[in-house]
C-alpha cells in the first residue's frame, strides 16, 4: 500500500496537462470546459484502476496514452448524430437518407448569405420591407411560364395551403383514382378535410371521365383538384382526364383548377431514356391555375413546396395565414434562387445538379465506378468474391414510379456469409455505408455513390470485412 501512494502522485495535475501543446490546440477546437471534462474523466478512470494494478509499469503505460485518449474522447463526443452517409442503395431520392443531395458549388455560393445578415425581406432599391419570394419568383416565372410564384416549407404544406386559400368551406372535386397516400401520413382525402373543404369524389379507382367532374359541379364547388399519383402506377383498363380538358371545364364554370404535381420536374428527361414525367411548364401551359411541387425531389434542390400559377390565386395564397406558419427560411430562399438560376441552361443543370446527373449518367459510367471500387478492394479478394454486376437503380421519393434505371454495382459475397450482420456493421461506421442485401450478398449500386466517395467506401469495406 505504502508505495501506491507514490503511484497516485505520478498522475499529472489538470493545470499541467492543459499546458501541453495538443491540449492547447484542443481548447481552441472544442472550448476549455469540454477539454477539462474529458481530462477529468480520463484521470478518474486511471485513479480507479490503480488498486487493481500490480506493476508500476502498467500505470506508466496508461499515463503514456493519457493525451491520446483524451483527444479520442473529445473527438467521439463532437461526432454529430445527423451525419453524412454513403448511399449504396441506388435510390436517388431516398426520403430516409435526406432526398436530394445539394451541389457543393451552390452551397458555397449561399454560405455568405447564411453566415451574415441578408436582404431576405428587405427591398434594397426602395429601402423598405420586401418579400422573401422576390429572390426567386421572377426566375420561376421565366422558367415555367407562370404569372406568379411562391414557396412554403414542403409540398404537403403547399397542397394544404392552396386548397385552404382557394376553396375552404367549398366542395372540392377529385377523382377516386387520385385519392392517394404519398407516404409519411400524407393522404389527399385527409388534406382536403384539413383544408376545410367538402370532399366530392368522382369516377372510379381505374376510370374517371370529364363528365364525372361536370356532373358534380354546382354553386358550392370551389375547386377541381388534380393529383399526380406519384408513387404508384395504374396499369390495364384505365382512364383519367387530361389537364387541358379539366382546365377547359373549370374555366367554363369559373372554377379554379389546382394540381399537386408531386415531383415537379423542370426539364423533359425522356431524351435521356427515362419515362416522360409531366413537367411544370406543361401544367402551366395547360392553364392550371395553381400547381405545386417539391423542391427536393426531381428539382434537386432544398426541401420546399413550390407554388406557381395565376397571379390572382398565388396572391391569395401569399395572403393566407397558413403561409406564415409554413414559411421558408433564408437558406431555402437562397438555395432556390441558386438552383433555379442553374435551370436557365438545361445542359448545365444536368451536369451541375446532383440529382439530375445521377439520374442521367450512363450505365457505362457506373460500370467504370464499379471497376474502380473493386480494384481498391483488392486485399479482400482472398476471402470474398467481389464482382461487378448489373443492377437497377430507381428515382425514389415517389418520382418516376415503376421506372427501373439500368445501373452497375459491386457485389460482395462468400460462402456462409452473414450479410445482415455485415450490412449492420457497415451502417455503424463513423461514415455509415448503406447497402442492399441481395441473394445472401452485399450489393452497392454505384449510381448513388459519388466519384469522390469511392476511396472512402473502399476503406469502410476493408475496415468491416478485412
Ligand atoms: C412527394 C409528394 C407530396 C409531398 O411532398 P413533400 O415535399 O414531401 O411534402 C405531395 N404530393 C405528391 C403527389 C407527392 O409526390
Amino acid at each position: 500500500m505504502e508505495n501506491k501512494q507514490s503511484w497516485y502522485r505520478m498522475i499529472p495535475k489538470m493545470d499541467f496537462i492543459l499546458k501541453q501543446d495538443e491540449m492547447q490546440e484542443a481548447i481552441l477546437l472544442y472550448g476549455k470546459q469540454p477539454v477539462m471534462e474529458a481530462v477529468n474523466v480520463r484521470l478518474q478512470a486511471i485513479r480507479s484502476e490503480i488498486p487493481k494494478m500490480t506493476e508500476q509499469s502498467q500505470l506508466e503505460e496508461k499515463l503514456a496514452l493519457l493525451e491520446t485518449e483524451i483527444l479520442e474522447q473529445l473527438e467521439k463526443k463532437s461526432e454529430r448524430n445527423l451525419k453524412r452517409v454513403i448511399n449504396g442503395t441506388g435510390t436517388i431520392l431516398h426520403t430516409n437518407l435526406g432526398r436530394a443531395p445539394l451541389s457543393e458549388e451552390m452551397l458555397q455560393r449561399v454560405f455568405h448569405v447564411m453566415s451574415g445578415y441578408s436582404n431576405l425581406e428587405y427591398n434594397l432599391d426602395a429601402g423598405k420591407r420586401g418579400e422573401r419570394y422576390s429572390h426567386f419568383e421572377k426566375l420561376l416565372c421565366k422558367i415555367t411560364g407562370a404569372e406568379a410564384a411562391m414557396a412554403v416549407n414542403n409540398n404537403a404544406g403547399a397542397v394544404l395551403l392552396m386548397l385552404s386559400a382557394v376553396a375552404s368551406g367549398k366542395e372540392m372535386i377529385v377523382s377516386r383514382g387520385e385519392q392517394v397516400e404519398i407516404g409519411g401520413k400524407f393522404r389527399i382525402p385527409d388534406i382536403i378535410d384539413q383544408s376545410g373543404g367538402i370532399r366530392v369524389e368522382v369516377g372510379t379507382t381505374n376510370k374517371t371521365r370529364i363528365s364525372d367532374y361536370e356532373e358534380h359541379i354546382n354553386e358550392r364547388t370551389g375547386v377541381l383538384l388534380k393529383v399526380h399519383t406519384s408513387n404508384f402506377k395504374l396499369i390495364g383498363f384505365t382512364e383519367s382526364v387530361e389537364r387541358e380538358e379539366l382546365t377547359e371545364l373549370g374555366h367554363r364554370y369559373d372554377i379554379p383548377v389546382v394540381e399537386d404535381l408531386g415531383s415537379g420536374i423542370l426539364m423533359d428527361l425522356s431524351k435521356f431514356g427515362l419515362k416522360k414525367e409531366p413537367t411544370v411548364m406543361e401544367s402551366v401551359m395547360a392553364g392550371v391555375d395553381l400547381v405545386s411541387f417539391s423542391g427536393d425531389k426531381l428539382l434537386g434542390g432544398p426541401q420546399a413546396g413550390i407554388i406557381v400559377g395565376k397571379k390572382k390565386w398565388v396572391d391569395r395564397c401569399k395572403k393566407h395565414p397558413l403561409t406564415r406558419a409554413l414559411r421558408i427560411d433564408k437558406f431555402t430562399a437562397a438555395m432556390l434562387e441558386e438552383i433555379l438560376s442553374v435551370y436557365e441552361d438545361l445542359d448545365y443543370a444536368r451536369e451541375h445538379i446532383p440529382v439530375l446527373s445521377m439520374l442521367t449518367e450512363s450505365v457505362n459510367v457506373q460500370h467504370q465506378k464499379a471497376l474502380r471500387l473493386v480494384k481498391l478492394c483488392d486485399s479482400l479478394t482472398d476471402e470474398y468474391e467481389i464482382s461487378v454486376v448489373s443492377c437497377e437503380s430507381q428515382a425514389g421519393g415517389g418520382s418516376l414510379p415503376g421506372e427501373q434505371i439500368a445501373s452497375a454495382g459491386v457485389r460482395i459475397w462468400k460462402e456462409a456469409m452473414h450479410a445482415g450482420e455485415i450490412e449492420k456493421r457497415l451502417r455503424g461506421q463513423p461514415v455509415p455505408l448503406i447497402v442492399r442485401i441481395e441473394r445472401e450478398g452485399i450489393l452497392l449500386d454505384m449510381r448513388t455513390i459519388f466519384e469522390k466517395e469511392i476511396p472512402e467506401a473502399a476503406e469502410i469495406l476493408k475496415t468491416v470485412l478485412g
